[in-house]
């Protein structure tokens, strides 16, 4: 039998939970961010969930974390469109992509073969006396 008992968590003292939260805020997965301190996502949740500071030093670390990705994050027209990057990389990257789809979609409409007419196809006949033909209309009706 393990020393800490049964179904007792690994220990996630100050000093691991700080080891944690810099995971974090250096852009590791929180899963990742868990590992590299020997526990589970979810023990690091649900410690979150009862320590109103872990939380918000959780929070906190996410944030930066997330700013840490999008820095990494190479310039170019995906950042442009899904981080709002508007620097000169960006902005020139996605504007070319856009041009060249433009000429692509382009090139495909006058290359394509002209669409037949659409075909007139006869609907099938409604059995007499229960058709809405055999219905007065309804303006008839009110008048
Ligand atoms: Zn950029």
């Amino acid at each position: 039998m393990s020393p800490r008992g049964r179904g007792r968590p690994v220990n996630f003292d100050q000093t691991a939970r700080e080891q944690y939260l810099t995971a974090v805020a250096s852009g590791l997965p929180l899963a990742d961010a868990a590992a590299t301190v020997g526990i589970t996502p979810q023990w690091a949740n649900r410690v979150a969930a009862t320590d109103p500071s872990f939380h918000t030093a959780r929070d906190l670390a996410k944030k930066e974390g997330k700013r840490v990705r999008a820095e990494q994050l190479a310039h170019g027209e995906y950042r442009y469109n899904h981080h709002g990057c508007r620097c000169g990389i960006c902005c020139t990257e996605a504007s070319q992509a856009r041009t060249e789809r433009r000429h692509a979609a382009a090139a495909d409409a006058t290359a394509a073969e002209p669409q037949p007419p659409p075909e007139v196809i006869d609907l099938p006949q409604l059995a007499p006396g229960r058709g809405p033909s055999e219905a007065p209309p309804l303006l008839a009706r009110a008048s």
